[in-house]
């Protein structure tokens, strides 16, 4: 799982909140940076996870429940097929 060098945006939503706190190592942080640059589905989320934390001056799980990630995930999921030119078969 450590090996992995491009993260998945599951694994981009599940680091963002610790991004957003400085807790994320700078191995893990550069790599969500990556995909963020690459990612506007996720570029997005962090925009919003920004204003939710200037609202309300602290994220913590229960702003990230597994409900709202899977949520997220779902959309992402839908974001990207639309996006890869790709037809589903
Ligand atoms: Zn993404």
């Amino acid at each position: 799982m450590a090996m992995t060098r491009d993260i998945t945006c599951h694994q981009a939503v599940a680091l963002v909140s610790d991004y957003l706190e400085g807790a994320l190592a700078r191995r893990d942080r550069r790599r969500l940076e990556r995909h963020l640059a690459d990612c506007g589905a996720c570029s997005a989320y962090l925009d919003q996870m920004r204003a939710t934390i200037a609202l309300s001056g602290s994220v913590g799980p229960e702003d990230l429940s597994n409900e709202a990630v899977a949520r997220l995930v779902d959309v992402f999921e839908k974001y990207h097929r639309e996006n890869s030119g790709e037809s589903p078969n």
